[in-house]
């Protein structure tokens, strides 16, 4: 079994992980406030620790671990926003959950095994409370409820810091009724215009910090393995979580091994609305940025280093993949992913390296490895490559020739004029290049390898979907253009080798007679409707 280790920031240390049951591995995720779109930073986490997740399931058993990230659906962050925009509040958070699921998916992260949304949790949120001011933890003032930090000496130990040095360091919320500057809201009182629930206390609302402890202990128990976030939430929102529920659960110890990614930067600085940086998901996969693209460019970074989010970054990635996913396009990933693959990522998810290394296996050609590894930490997946498949004929490494032939030809086909694209698919075909047609549109390659690859794809994914049927008629095509596929349980695959296919050597010759005849042939054809 692979060995995984950890930085657990608790201990500073990295350490081997050792579960508390191997059989049911459990990890929390604190998720996002659900009043606005995700931005590139509160994206950084969700990939970091999706790999984690995959890794996870990979060594214990795909059934056997539980990962649990929130939905912070009730803070004053969304009350704001639903009083500015005169929006009630469930539309407001129903709409952003929608986004953040559409915006992650994206990214290739896995959903998780629970989404809690906090408001379905206040009840448990009461109780704890209840416990908190039973065990002399927290007490009422002004219909506040407050955890008193002085009962925890353990307080600040996740971070290292003392009370005292964290009451210098912070920007504490100085209130009459506190009796410490540090001790933190459990329970708030609501007026009747803002979101309220019952509670001993009057009609309130809960503090955020409170959500996870009750929610992760709802979902994972009292002790559990491990606690993920971004640095930024280590304190006070990690120091708080711990105090309220090891003092709830006195002995239980809470969670083991605590993981924080560092922030992300944008060209180099901080990523602020002023300086025009900012960037939500969204905003990127608009300007046509393909999610797989943006989780390479998160992956190259390790977890516990500040990141650089460039649109360089992004270009490379870009080309990187592309080369991939044609270089897998017709082959099936191996069993498993090579063991020095896996001990990159099981050392502190170290995915630079995992990267170097599926860029060696791409390098010897080692599409099966390549694939393999892929599919582990979320790439090259069929459904991701769905971009690579719309990058039309160059990114193929096509002639543009072709492009205009078969675009003149496909108008001839349009208008009826049958006599006219035969002539066009004879002189292509003469020239040694393969014409696939499908409907609604047709495609031709410069070589045949190039249609070998691209139909086989289709026909694989048409497979794996279950589509049967339309994976039949790829290959019946492909059979008919002279290829020898075989098809069995496992799918499609190709008897003819690639390098069996040859390329013809009076092709420049023949091209240039090809692009004349379909130059004369769109003369022929009634002109193009313009928009313009
Ligand atoms: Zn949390």
């Amino acid at each position: 079994m692979t060995d995984i280790r950890l930085t657990n920031t608790r201990t500073r240390k990295k350490e081997p992980f050792v579960p508390l049951d191997p059989a049911n591995v459990r990890m929390y995720l604190c998720g996002p406030t659900v009043y606005d779109r995700a931005h590139m930073g509160n994206a950084r986490p969700v990939v970091v620790f999706d790999v984690l997740f995959r890794l996870l399931r990979h060594v214990y058993g795909t059934d056997h671990v539980t990962y649990v990230r929130n939905f912070t659906d009730v803070d004053d962050k969304i009350n704001a926003r639903a009083a500015a925009t005169g929006r009630d509040i469930r539309d407001i958070t129903e709409e952003t959950i929608a986004w953040y699921h559409e915006d992650m998916d994206a990214l290739g992260a896995l959903r998780p095994t629970h989404e809690p949304r906090a408001t379905d949790y206040i009840g448990a949120m009461i109780t704890m409370i209840e416990g908190l001011v039973a065990r002399g933890h927290a007490y009422v003032a002004e219909g506040h409820v407050l955890f008193d930090v002085r009962s925890y000496p353990d307080y600040g130990r996740l971070s290292g810091r003392s009370v005292d040095d964290m009451i210098a360091g912070a920007r504490v919320e100085v209130a009459p009724f506190k009796r410490d500057p540090m001790d933190f809201v459990l329970w708030k009182p609501s007026d009747a215009d803002l979101p309220g629930w019952d509670s001993p206390w009057g009609r309130g609302r809960p503090g955020w910090h409170i959500e996870c402890s009750a929610m992760s202990h709802e979902l994972l128990g009292a002790a559990f393995d491990i606690h993920a976030g971004g640095i930024d939430l280590q304190f006070p929102h990690h120091e708080n979580e711990i105090a309220q529920s090891c003092c709830a659960h006195p002995g239980s110890g809470f969670a083991r091994y605590w993981l924080h990614n560092e922030m992300l930067q944008v060209e180099g600085k901080k990523m602020s609305k002023s300086l025009g940086n900012f960037f939500t998901v969204r905003d990127l996969l608009d300007q046509g940025i393909p999610g797989e693209v943006i989780r390479f460019v998160y992956l190259q970074t390790h977890y516990r280093k500040p990141m650089d989010w460039t649109a360089e970054k992004a270009r490379e990635a870009e080309k990187t993949l592309q080369k991939w996913h044609y270089i897998c396009m017709t082959v099936r990933p191996s069993r498993s992913a090579p063991t020095e693959f896996l001990d990159a990522l099981a050392d502190d998810l170290n995915t630079p390296q995992a990267l170097t290394l599926m860029r060696k296996y791409a390098k010897q050609g080692n599409a099966a490895d390549l694939l393999a590894c892929g599919h582990l930490v979320g790439l090259l997946e069929p459904s991701m490559g769905l971009w690579f498949d719309r990058n039309d004929h160059l990114k193929l490494g096509e002639d543009p020739r072709i492009f205009e032939i078969t675009s003149v030809r496909e108008r001839a086909r349009a208008a009826g004029r049958f006599d006219l694209s035969d002539k066009l698919r004879k002189l292509l075909i003469e020239s040694g290049v393969a014409v696939f047609d499908h409907k609604p549109t047709s495609r031709a390659f410069k070589e045949p390898d190039a249609l070998l690859r691209y139909a086989l794809s289709g026909a694989n994914k048409a497979w794996e979907a279950g589509d049967k049927l339309a994976a039949e008629a790829s290959v019946n095509l492909l059979r008919s253009a002279g290829f020898q596929i075989s098809l069995d349980e496992d799918g499609p695959s190709a008897i003819t080798g690639f390098d069996e296919v040859k390329f013809d050597k009076h092709y420049e010759e023949h091209m240039e007679k090809a692009l004349l005849e379909a130059q004369r042939v769109e003369e022929t054809l009634e002109p193009e409707a313009d928009d313009t």
